[in-house]
Order: C-alpha cells, then sequence, then structure tokens
C-alpha cells in the first residue's frame, strides 16, 4: 500500500468523469446534473487527498466510526467538502452522525427518522437526507419496502419536518440493475422528490440513463479494497 496503491487516483478520476460526460450526453443530460460521490471507505486520508487534489469534494462512507477517524482533519483543510453516509445508521451512532455527516442517504425506518429529528434539534444541524429504498425487497438489504415509502415519506418529511431531497437504492447483485433504477425514479417523481442517489462502480452509466442525480463509485475511483466492507 502506500502511495504507489493510489497513484491511479487521478487517472481513475479522469477516467469516470470521461464517463459521467459521455452517459450524461447520451441521455440528453448536462454533465451537471450528474454529482459524482467519491466511495473512500475502507481506503485511508491519503486515497482521500488525492482526489481532493484533483478537486473532488464530495465523498462517502458507509460506517460512521471508520468516517470520524478520517474526515474532521480533512474538512478541517477543505470547508468546503461534503461528506455523505451511504451505510446503514444505528440509532445509537445518529448524533454523531448528525454532527459529522453532511448528507445522510441511510434513512429507511421511521425510529431512525425520530431520532434523526431529535438529534438535529439538539446539535443545530440537518444534514439533508435520502430515503433508501429496498428495490429488490432482500431480506437482508436495508431500506425501506417500496410499499411503506409513501408513510415513511410522510413521517420524515411532512411530519418530522426532516430535510428529505431524495431517495438512494442499492439493487441486487443478482439482478439487472435497470428496473430498480426505473422504480426508484418513478417512486422518487411520485413524491416530489428530485435527488436519486443510484449506480455504483459497475452500473452508474445505466444509472444515468434513468435519472441519476448522485452516483456512489468506490472501486472505479480508489481502486479495488483489501477488506470486504460490511453493509
Ligand atoms: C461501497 C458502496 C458503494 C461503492 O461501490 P463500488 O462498487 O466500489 O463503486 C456505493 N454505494 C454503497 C451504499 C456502498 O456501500
Amino acid at each position: 500500500m502506500g502511495d504507489v496503491a493510489y497513484e491511479r487516483v487521478a487517472a481513475n478520476l479522469a477516467e469516470v468523469r470521461q464517463h459521467i460526460r459521455a452517459a450524461a450526453a447520451a441521455a440528453d443530460r448536462s454533465p451537471d446534473s450528474v454529482e459524482l460521490v467519491a466511495v473512500s471507505k475502507t481506503h485511508p486520508a491519503e486515497a482521500v487527498r488525492r482526489a481532493l487534489a484533483e478537486g473532488q469534494r464530495v465523498f462517502g462512507e458507509n460506517r460512521v466510526q471508520e468516517a470520524e477517524g478520517k474526515f474532521p482533519a480533512l474538512k478541517e483543510d477543505f470547508p468546503e467538502l461534503r461528506l455523505h453516509l451511504i451505510g446503514p445508521l444505528q440509532t445509537n451512532k445518529a448524533r454523531q452522525a448528525v454532527q459529522l455527516f453532511d448528507v445522510i442517504e441511510s434513512l429507511d425506518r421511521p425510529k431512525l427518522a425520530r431520532v434523526l429529528a431529535k438529534e438535529m434539534a439538539a446539535v443545530g444541524r440537518r444534514p439533508d437526507c435520502l430515503i433508501q429504498v429496498n428495490t429488490g425487497e432482500e431480506a437482508q438489504k436495508a431500506g425501506v419496502a417500496p410499499a411503506d415509502l409513501p408513510d415513511l415519506v410522510q413521517l420524515a418529511r411532512d411530519d418530522l419536518g426532516l430535510p428529505v431531497k431524495g431517495l438512494m437504492c442499492i439493487p441486487p447483485q443478482s439482478e439487472s440493475p435497470a428496473l430498480h433504477f426505473a422504480l426508484l425514479a418513478k417512486l422518487a417523481a411520485r413524491h416530489g422528490l428530485s435527488v436519486l442517489s443510484m449506480g455504483m462502480s459497475a452500473d452508474y452509466e445505466t444509472a444515468i440513463q434513468f435519472g441519476a442525480t448522485w452516483i456512489r463509485v468506490g472501486t472505479g475511483v480508489f481502486g479495488p479494497r483489501a477488506t470486504a466492507p460490511a453493509t
């Protein structure tokens, strides 16, 4: 590891940006309508700094504790850095999440919505929220079932007043992602939500075709992860 492992970050980023432009053009969309969230989980701060040097300012982490070890110092050096939580959030970590993250993409249940509302009031910070939808209805996967989404939107956005901006999904690995992206776009439109976080290294071009406004790319930017991340 060390320096050598992350020498490719600049070239990787240039390549991903090129693919974003091409996919956006093919879908008749402005490239500026797609935000790249560089997923730095398992990679050290040094890797993040390489991306920062290339102008990347939006990052994603899936664990509160890991992000706490890496990002406070980076945020001090780059105040415009925006950090997204993309992994499941336990209610006992909600306060730390509200303190550190600028966006919480994994709101997926009523209890978490209530705790986030309470912690945002206590901390005096209001990170934007996305509701994660389990479009594949997989038992082991986080996210609200599509049938339960209307109630969660009502509670989180309308009753508790959380800044809910959009929806996020992680399609089942064994299925073609297009149907899941199309479903997420339909659900977001139905609820008047404008942000669609969908698409990872293997399928972000398809996601852009289906209207993704945020894509979450880890491997494509930082290279393969040494350890399997918990999801
Ligand atoms: C790890 C992760 C990603 C990035 O995955 P890659 O395949 O490495 O691009 C995107 N979204 C979530 C929720 C993740 O946990």
